[in-house]
């Protein structure tokens, strides 16, 4: 009998999402997709690949804002380490950046990468947050207008190429 346990045993294999990690959970091997040569179960790679894909949106948001054709390593450890650490989601990387490519007295250096984002976090916040004053809105409405065609242009460019991205994923 022993044997066959064993043998059931060998077949678990770990899954490398942060969830079954966490709870040492074990899966059947034919349970586990391989991806980026590391193993997942079907929930956790549903988490994973949503997270790189989310990743790669906030990619070619600095793609474009920058006009490089990929972001440096220092852009790419930022960009972890506020997720990460610092707990800023996706989306409100690629928000606050759309708002700091608006803003004339800003310029948006390759050098610097994306360290401005944590100092504009807040107000991109307060510009989603409908609670605000309507002459607040109606302040950022003028200062959108003020865009340069070219800011203009790929601001459109990435909500046309984010648009296209999320019927993808649904
Ligand atoms: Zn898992």
């Amino acid at each position: 009998m022993r044997k066959e346990e064993d043998k059931v045993a060998e077949r678990l294999l770990k899954c490398y999402g942060r969830n079954c990690l966490i709870t040492e959970q074990k899966h059947l091997k034919s349970q586990l997709t391989s991806y980026h040569s590391k193993n997942y179960c079907k929930d956790c790679l549903k988490i994973i690949k949503y997270g790189d894909e989310e990743r790669s949106r906030v990619y070619m948001c600095v793609k474009t804002l920058f006009h490089i054709p990929y972001p440096t390593p220092l852009m790419k450890k930022q960009i972890r380490n506020f997720y990460e650490v610092e707990g800023i989601a996706y989306q409100d990387m690629i928000d606050t950046l759309l708002l700091i490519s608006t803003k004339n007295s800003v310029t948006l250096d390759t050098g610097r990468g994306l360290g401005l984002i944590p100092y504009f976090l807040e107000e991109m916040k307060n510009e989603k947050n409908p609670k605000r004053s309507k002459s607040d809105v109606r302040v950022s409405k003028v200062t959108h207008l003020n865009l340069r065609k070219q800011d203009l242009q790929s601001r459109e460019y990435i909500n046309s190429k984010m648009y296209s991205f999320e019927e993808g994923e649904s």
